[in-house]
């Protein structure tokens, strides 16, 4: 009997008595003790009657235990569906109806909230609270640990992600156990990750990129990490001086630029600093390597395709490009409509393929398969170019073009050149509906503390850079842009706040 992606996690492990986790406040756990605890919860899980393929919900918060709960459904052959501690019992009764666990673990805080939901589903609901403690881990304190791993081949489904569904109904990722073992192998090496490594972790646990891209990419090189509860910049700072490596959101380094305690000295020990899930700012990019020395690296993925694109590791690391395809990862740039290849450096949409990309959405086969080329290419909705250098570009998600009578605008070049001009911290360009041109392009920006620059400032200055058809129209500015708690900037949240602007009457 095997398990794909237990057994390979246990034959990369070092010394069962290595540290693999550290908390914020001090606890250590070894790689022995997080298996046996894994190995308890698998036994919990078929003492339930839990078999391989069913699956257990779990809102709770990032603790060591959890990531022994999670290796621990992976242990019984079971899919673990992790989701956002933000979410509300109305929203988790959502993803409760459709993935249908037999268990739902939650804060003991939300046992009697989420009940009527599980209750819906016939799951059954136990707790595991921040410290992890409550009443599944006294069920794996009373009981054996189970002898071996469920038998589990590549394609069996381990996990399923929850998009975070900005438009439309969330859907829920299949993620084989090949799927998270080869991305994770990849990545360790392409990172050059080994034992010695101390990973700062201040990422959430319900997202790829601190469940599957950190975490993952310790236990393939039998590394360890510092985990924090959230991102705090005292904290990681405080921190950092035991760490190699970190990987962060481009908010982490935004907001660890305004420390006063990074300076060369604060990360000099440190190799290497990863960043994804959202653009970085070609800014932060340079501020950081001006205030450390260090280039961060970015890379590019989703919860559908784990990691896509790496920036290299030795080699020129561009602000502003997400790097080269993995190895092992096929990438091209498509026309949205056709599917038809582009020639190299046009925009089009992004389509990947590889033992990365998941198995589908969730009980939507037909999402699934609009969702796919018929030569297995998975259609990413981002757009992008491949510059001729072969770096891969991104320039928004394909959702977010915006089509001004027949032309189209890409956000992300209007945001560029408005990033540019002094006093502007950042910007995030929409389209609104507009009774002539179909939409129109209107931009939020956040200017500098102090700065003055103004909205006829802006449309000035933009007016020689940019076609008439591409100059905002409009000019907000605001103090922040909404972000999510991965940092992507929720351009839904722009348009909806200012969706009746041009269709309201005394439209321009
Ligand atoms: P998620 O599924 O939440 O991880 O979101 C995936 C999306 O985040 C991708 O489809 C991209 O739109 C965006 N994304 C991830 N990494 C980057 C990056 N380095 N630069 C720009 N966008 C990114």
């Amino acid at each position: 009997m095997s398990n794909h992606l237990f057994d390979l996690v246990r034959s990369r492990a070092p010394a069962l008595d290595r540290i693999f986790i550290e908390t914020g406040s001090g606890e250590r756990r070894t790689y022995g003790d997080i298996f046996d605890r894994a190995a308890r919860y698998a036994a919990v899980l078929q003492d339930m009657g839990l078999a391989p393929g069913d699956r257990i919900a779990l809102q709770i918060e990032k603790s060591a235990e959890a990531v022994a709960l999670k290796l621990g459904s992976i242990f019984a052959g079971t899919i673990f569906v992790p989701l956002n501690t933000a979410y509300t019992p109305a929203e988790i009764s959502y993803f409760v109806g459709d993935a249908e666990p037999k268990l739902l673990v939650c804060d003991p805080g939300r046992r009697e909230a989420l009940r009527a939901c599980a209750d819906d589903v016939g799951a059954r609901v136990e707790t595991l609270d921040p410290e992890g403690r409550g009443s599944l881990a006294e069920l794996a304190d009373l009981t054996s640990p189970a002898a071996a791993p469920a038998s589990r081949g590549p394609d069996d489904i381990a996990a399923i992600l929850y998009t975070s569904g900005t438009t439309g109904r969330s859907k829920g990722a299949m993620l084989s156990h090949d799927n998270l073992a080869s991305n994770a192998l990849t990545l360790a090496e392409h990172w050059r990750f080994t034992r010695d490594d101390v990973l700062l972790h201040a990422l959430p646990i319900y997202h790829t990129h601190g469940l599957f891209v950190a975490t993952n990419v310790v236990l393939m090189a039998g590394a360890s990490m510092i985990f924090l509860p959230k991102f705090d910049a005292d904290e990681v700072m405080r921190h950092m001086p035991r760490a190699t490596t970190m990987m962060g959101v481009p908010t982490f380094y935004t907001r660890l630029l305004q420390h006063p305690g990074l300076t060369p000295d604060a990360t000099r020990h440190m190799r290497l600093f990863v960043s994804g899930s959202a653009p970085l700012l070609a800014d932060t990019h340079r501020d950081w390597r001006a205030k450390t020395g260090h280039a961060i690296l970015e890379r590019y993925g989703m919860t559908e395709t784990n990691m896509n694109t790496s920036n290299p590791y030795d080699g020129d690391r561009v602000a502003g490009t997400v790097g080269f395809p993995l190895p092992g990862v096929s990438l091209r740039i498509a026309d949205p409509d056709t599917g038809a290849v582009l020639p190299q450096g046009e925009i089009g949409m992004i389509e990947v393929k590889g033992p990365n990309v998941f198995k589908g959405y969730w009980r939507m086969p037909e999402k699934t398969a609009s969702e796919f080329r018929a030569d297995g290419f998975f259609i990413t909705g981002d757009l992008g170019k491949i510059d001729e250098r072969g770096y891969v570009h991104i320039v928004g998600r394909g959702k977010d073009l915006i089509i001004t009578g027949g032309f189209n605008v890409y956000p992300k070049e209007i945001e560029t050149e408005i990033d540019a001009i002094p006093g502007v911290v950042e910007s995030a360009v929409v389209g609104l509906p507009h009774p002539d041109f179909g939409e129109s392009v209107v931009a939020a920006v956040v200017r500098e503390k102090g700065a003055t620059v103004s909205e006829a400032a802006i449309i000035a200055q933009l007016s020689s850079k940019l076609a008439k058809f591409k100059q905002p129209k409009r000019i907000f500015i605001v103090d922040e842009l909404p972000r999510n708690t991965m940092g992507k900037v929720q351009k839904n949240v722009l348009r909806d706040g200012y969706k009746t602007l041009f269709t309201d009457k005394g439209a321009k």
